[in-house]
């Protein structure tokens, strides 16, 4: 796995360490030594996931690279500092969950529901968030650099400082949002709706 953007604290990364399957490069998963696709019994580990998430330390600062958590019910899990890069959060309930710090490079969250949630200083780099639900949530300082964020709604969110630069923000709701200092560099801005956004933020070549 390469990790591709430049604002990635990789320090703050949990440790990763290697699956153990004989040639595999995927990283190890939440107390495993196994990556996703070899863990021998994915359901129990999920569910093992889903119930320490629901705990108050939640799964905070653990690999959960590339586990499929589609359709799964996370409302005001604490995920904060942990490793969920190329995981798939599809139609997920992440309602007032905590994803502070996050490392979700590559992470699925099309019609996940994120409403309410906490993302400071996330990195959310190439993500895909289509129709992703950010309503009211505190997303300041993350990194949207290179997401594809189509019809994803951040209406009244807090976006202080973060970057949406080369994002696909086709058809996004920031109505009503805190966009003050958020840079929006080389992005697509077709059919964007800005009504009633506070704050004063970067348009730097965008498309629109
Ligand atoms: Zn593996």
């Amino acid at each position: 796995m390469e990790f591709c953007l430049e604002t990635v604290k990789l320090e703050c990364l949990p440790p990763r360490s290697i699956c153990q399957k004989a040639g595999c490069t995927k990283p190890a998963i939440y107390d495993t030594p196994f990556c996703w696709d070899h863990v021998p019994d994915r359901v129990e580990l999920r569910n093992k996931i889903l119930s320490a998430a629901r705990q108050p330390g939640g799964v905070a600062g653990k690999c959960l690279a590339g586990i499929d958590f589609s359709r799964c019910n996370l409302a005001g899990a604490n995920l904060s500092f942990s490793d969920i890069s190329e995981a798939d959060f599809r139609e997920a309930n992440l309602q007032c969950a905590r994803l502070d710090h996050v490392f979700a490079e590559k992470t699925c969250f099309d019609d996940a529901d994120l409403s309410g949630a906490s993302l400071m200083f996330a990195c959310l780099g190439c993500s895909s968030c289509h129709r992703t639900k950010f309503t009211g949530c505190v997303a300041e300082n993350v990194n949207f650099v290179g997401a594809s964020l189509r019809e994803a709604d951040f209406s009244r969110a807090h976006l202080f400082y973060s970057r949406f630069g080369k994002a696909d923000c086709t058809g996004t709701n920031f109505r009503g949002a805190d966009i003050e200092r958020a840079i929006f560099r080389a992005t697509i801005l077709r059919q964007a709706e800005f009504s009633e956004a506070r704050g004063t933020a970067v348009f730097d070549n965008v498309i629109r």
